[in-house]
């Protein structure tokens, strides 16, 4: 059951209006996703805040537009929908509350307990996450199992046939001992979270790396791939950054002039990113997972290889994009379909092409990993790829298990 897919309630058009109105409701839903929180039910507004007196303690809910460390301190600006401050965060407070602030992220939204200081100074006490509360995921009646995979990236040379082959055999029932046949029985769902094809034009040079270089091709080559899972598997598909929409967030579905061999060759539920569904009774939020390499690039401590330590970041931000303007394209849509409203019970990434699973606070965090070895430019990255291992979640259970496809049974 598709819970949310952005594709038919895009509207966007790039005017300076519609991103007021997109930070305004981002701005709103999570203030609303803060205030349920008992720690910040008494937050105020910055302007109510800014006419306390000296030294009395304030909480606002703001988001943050600056923020710089110099000489040891770190400075922020806040604002909500009326006023602004300045938040100063002071290693002689507290260290912890310093490490709290170096990995707050441009553009979030957060509440902020402070000391009210001078003018319009904030002296910062804590900060509060949105985050998510502790849940008992919902589990499936019957023993099935869902692949969750992603980034593909047919049509490049590193595409790795044989491991996606081997794969493909699985879910047919003619790879891997007997456990592993049994389970690949009770396979139910496939869901694949972005980057189909490597596509045309990605990054500058990227013809040289390409196997096939027409778009219609890549995702014809594709389809003979997805026609091979068996018809009783619902396949659900949503783009990456590589694949035929716009680049900006949420991605509408792969158009049908594009997608329409995958749509020939089988059944398939062609999604935007991010898209919410449920699967025997099971909430999945899969998203490609751009803003990953934002997170990773500005949080201390975060890297390529802990791609589930970014991804519960996004959890506690309650936002599948917070930072703006770096790589991640968000687009101006008067309604934030990035804000994570619902906690679901899996949260599904990719992009990243290491394979990871996790959980917290009863979620399970999968990021999906690849079948593309090492490219030059993540060798550039020094990034090390999982590829060929692909997570498979038990939904009665909702438990991980990868599976290593890189070699022969
Ligand atoms: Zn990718
Ligand atoms: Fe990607």
């Amino acid at each position: 059951k598709v819970i949310e897919d952005p594709t038919d309630k895009i509207s966007s058009t790039g005017t300076i209006t519609e991103y007021l109105e997109y930070f305004q409701d981002r701005f709103k839903k999570l203030r609303r996703l803060l205030r349920q929180r008992i720690d910040v039910k008494d937050a105020v507004s910055i302007a109510e805040a800014l006419k306390a007196s000296a030294n009395s303690k304030v909480k606002v809910i703001a988001i943050i537009t600056e923020k710089r460390e110099i000489k040891g301190k770190i400075i922020l600006k806040i604002e909500d929908l009326e006023a602004n401050a300045t938040v100063l965060v002071s290693p002689s407070t507290n260290q912890e509350v310093m490490e709290k602030a170096r990995t707050l992220l441009l553009d979030q939204v957060i509440c902020v307990s402070a000391f009210k200081g001078r003018d319009n100074l904030l002296i910062a006490e804590d900060f509060v996450w949105p985050d998510i509360p502790q849940k008992t995921p919902q589990k499936a009646q019957l023993p099935v199992y869902a692949a969750l995979i992603s980034d593909l990236h047919v049509g490049s040379k590193t595409f790795m046939h044989e491991a996606f082959n081997r794969f493909l055999l699985w879910l047919n029932g003619k790879f891997g001992n007997e456990t592993l046949r049994n389970m690949a029985g009770h396979v139910k769902y496939v869901v694949i979270a972005g980057d189909l094809v490597d596509g045309i034009g990605i990054y500058p040079g990227q013809r040289k790396e390409l196997s096939i270089k027409d778009i219609y091709k890549q995702y014809q080559a594709v389809a003979t791939l997805l026609e091979q899972i068996p018809d009783y598997i619902e396949l659900i598909i949503i783009p990456g950054n590589h694949d035929v929409s716009r680049k900006a967030l949420p991605q509408p579905a792969i158009p049908r002039d594009y997608a329409e061999p995958i749509y020939e060759a089988r059944k398939i539920r062609s999604l935007g990113n991010p898209s919410t569904i449920t699967m025997h009774g099971v909430e999945l939020l899969t998203y490609h997972g751009r803003s990953l390499d934002d997170i990773v690039a500005s949080v201390p401590n975060l890297s390529f290889h802990t791609p589930e330590k970014a991804m519960k970041l996004l959890l506690q931000c309650r936002h599948l994009a917070p930072i703006y303007g770096e790589r991640t394209p968000i687009a101006s849509e008067t309604r934030d379909f990035m804000t994570i409203e619902r906690v679901p019970d899996i949260f599904h990434a990719g992009h990243v092409h290491v394979e990871k699973c996790d959980t917290y606070r009863g979620v399970l965090v999968v990021n999906s990993g690849a079948w593309q070895t090492q490219t030059k430019y993540q060798e550039k990255m020094r990034l090390t790829p999982t590829p060929g291992v692909a997570p498979i979640v038990n939904l009665q259970t909702v438990r991980a298990t990868s599976i290593d496809f890189t070699t022969p049974a």
